[in-house]
């Protein structure tokens, strides 16, 4: 088994870290997370400052978002600015932008984390519910982004990296909505690769596979689901961390990846590749979910 980065399956701190990268690879740069308060984006969080970045947290639950920034200045001596946004609202991210800036003076990466998911099939699934989804993660990439890149990547340069999932490169059963939205920011990361490349920014994304320790993760999975057959069919034998998704992360968000933009960096174990797209299997976690509520 190969050394795997350490992660702890709760939104905390890893309790010891071994650098992959130089400890000063970020130094004095500032990141913006969109959904940092949790799972993966706190893990991003975490790790980025730890290559010496301070870093802004943004989504809708302040009291989440709080306790987040306190835990990861406490782990990392950086700082980070809790703030309350929703990524649907364009008004809501220029005010945390304007705020950002009069805090931190700068912004070098932008992560566009925040997403919301869950299990449903297409005769399910409601009009509203569908566009819910596309409305946070698809319009919310896009109005981060372009508040970022009016009031500071236009002038300075940037590094955005989208987290998107694989969902849609083989029509996984029960996640239309998520698929479609994910699908189409990719095609957003290569457009604004393109338009925004002659101002110095990349545009980057990240595919996760199944990460263990996320919410995510234990509502898309059954109820034992470590236990089960389910990673006998993915290559690597396994889920992901959330720290193996934040190294993805800081590679394409750092200068290690300079010459990089308009690119998907799929980091799933292979699992996209030979796991199930099994439906009857996928109505089965439902209603064992369900059956618990
Ligand atoms: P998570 O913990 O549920 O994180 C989602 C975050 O998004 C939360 O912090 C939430 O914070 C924020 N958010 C949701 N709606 C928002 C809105 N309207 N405005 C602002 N923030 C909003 O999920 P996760 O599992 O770590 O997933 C993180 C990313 O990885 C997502 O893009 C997801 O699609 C992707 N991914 C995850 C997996 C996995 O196995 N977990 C697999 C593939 C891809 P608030 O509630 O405070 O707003």
């Amino acid at each position: 088994m190969a050394d795997l980065p350490e992660d702890v399956e709760t939104d905390d701190c890893l309790t010891s870290y071994k650098h992959i990268y130089c400890p000063e690879l970020l130094r004095d740069q500032v990141a913006f997370i969109t959904g940092g308060g949790t799972g993966i984006g706190f893990r991003i969080a975490e790790v980025l400052m730890r290559h010496g970045c301070d870093t802004v947290i943004a989504s809708r639950n302040p009291e989440k978002l709080s306790e987040a920034a306190r835990k990861l200045t406490s782990a990392t001596g950086r700082q980070c600015l809790p703030l309350q946004m929703d990524v649907r609202q364009p008004d809501t991210i220029s005010s945390v932008v304007d705020e950002t800036l009069k805090q931190l003076g700068r912004v070098d990466i932008l992560v566009n984390n925040a997403a919301g998911n869950f299990l449903c099939p297409a005769t399910s699934l409601s009009f509203n519910a569908f566009r819910t989804i596309l409305e946070i993660d698809t319009m919310g990439t896009f109005n981060t982004s372009k508040v970022l890149y009016d009031k500071w990547f236009k002038d300075h340069g940037g590094s955005i990296v989208n987290i998107s999932a694989t969902l849609g490169y083989r029509g996984q059963a029960l996640q239309v909505h998520a698929g479609s939205a994910k699908a189409a920011n990719d095609a957003m990361t290569r457009h604004l690769a393109v338009e925004w490349g002659p101002s110095g920014v990349r545009v980057n994304t990240v595919a996760p596979g199944p990460i263990s320790g996320t919410e995510g993760f234990r509502r898309l999975s059954g109820p034992t689901v470590e236990h089960m057959e389910v990673f006998q069919n993915i290559p690597l034998q396994r889920a992901g961390n959330k720290t193996e998704m934040a190294h993805a992360v800081l590679f394409l968000a750092s200068r290690a990846a300079s010459f990089v933009t308009g690119a998907t960096l799929v980091a799933d174990g292979g699992a996209w590749l030979t796991s199930a797209n099994d439906v009857q299997h996928l109505l089965g976690i439902l209603s064992s979910h369900s059956a618990k509520l």
